[in-house]
């Protein structure tokens, strides 16, 4: 991140001081902070993911410069859930375009739970595609002729925005997808809408793999800072999604991507962000930062109870509320 400076009336604006290294502490005090809190449950409806440590706690910042900033587990894998559905909106306005998209998904904050079942009651539409509903609809419109080749370009778009090779848990697969009753049931009453047109359980698989796709806390801080930086990977320099649709993915993320808190989020922390049940939040700040955290402990709005107090934190030391001036 760069700072310009006043200097003076002759010479102007130049190049500041960078403040890398106060990031670099404020992510350690942060940790700090708030590694000794225990509130929480892990997610235990999907069983798998009950074996998460409540320990684990990672925070990584990655500028849009390429430097990366972290502290805590920032190595251990998880599987991503539901921060992998602002990518997987992304591809889908790509491969569809956006009126088609949002033909088949609104884009409107509803005030519900991540599994709630609202649909339009004319149009049968879900309400926005970072809610289960949407992203099950979202997954129907992935192009390619079979199962196999969407889920290979879902993990190579994942690829372009982390800068490395991705891959799914198949065993956390497994479990979700013997357990999905509540989305295999919205599935269905999707496909009776319209609103799916495909075979059901091929795309509650795809959307069950695309959340079981493994990352670390510095992945998932490197695929926010490639939305961040346009939708070009800083290090890589590789374009994972048009710049037009990075701004379409946002604006969703700023709205409605903490599912029933998101308005209370966009209020206190300001930056537009999702969430998953493994315990993962990543926000993005565009042409400055991404930023990401693990620990799997959630709310009882399933968000990750240490994740939402860095974030807070971070906004208000970094000043990164996007309508705070600084
Ligand atoms: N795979 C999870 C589900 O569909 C994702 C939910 C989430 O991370 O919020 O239930």
């Amino acid at each position: 991140m760069r700072y310009l400076q006043y200097t003076s009336v002759e010479t102007g604006f130049t190049e500041g001081e960078t403040h890398m290294s106060d990031i670099q502490s404020i992510l350690d005090a942060t940790y700090e902070k708030y590694k000794d809190v225990t509130d929480g449950t892990v997610a235990s409806y999907i069983p798998e993911l009950a074996k998460a440590d409540p320990n684990w706690f990672g925070i990584v910042a990655v500028t849009t410069d390429g430097d990366v900033y972290g502290v805590g587990d920032v190595s251990q894998g998880f599987t991503i859930q539901s921060t992998s559905k602002p990518f997987t909106y992304g591809l889908a306005l790509e491969d569809n375009g956006r009126e088609r998209v949002l033909e088949k998904v609104a884009v409107e904050p509803v005030g519900k739970q991540f599994n709630a079942i609202v649909l339009d009651e004319k149009t049968g539409r879900p309400p926005n595609p970072m809610m289960n509903a949407g992203a099950l609809v979202i997954a129907s419109m992935i192009e390619g002729a079979t199962l196999t080749e969407k889920l290979n370009r879902i993990l190579a778009m994942f690829q372009r925005y982390s800068g490395r090779k991705m891959y799914f848990d198949g065993i956390v697969f497994t479990s979700e997808r013997q357990t999905s009753f509540r989305n295999r049931a919205m599935g269905n009453l999707l496909r009776s809408t319209g609103a799916i047109e495909l075979n059901v359980e091929e795309v509650l698989d795809l959307y069950i793999q695309q959340c079981a796709v493994v990352a670390t806390t510095t992945d998932l801080a490197m695929m926010a800072a490639t939305f961040a930086n346009g939708g070009v990977h800083p290090l890589t320099g590789e374009r994972a999604l048009q710049a037009k649709y990075v701004r379409d993915v946002l604006s969703v993320m700023h709205s409605c991507g903490m599912y029933d808190s998101s308005g209370e989020w966009a209020y206190r922390v300001g930056i537009p962000a999702k969430s998953g049940v493994s315990g993962a939040i990543f926000g993005v700040l565009p042409n400055k930062m991404g930023i990401a955290v693990f620990s799997p402990p959630l709310d009882e709005r399933g968000h990750s109870v240490r994740g939402v107090k860095v974030f807070e934190e971070l906004s208000e030391r970094l000043c990164l509320h996007i309508f705070q001036q600084c």
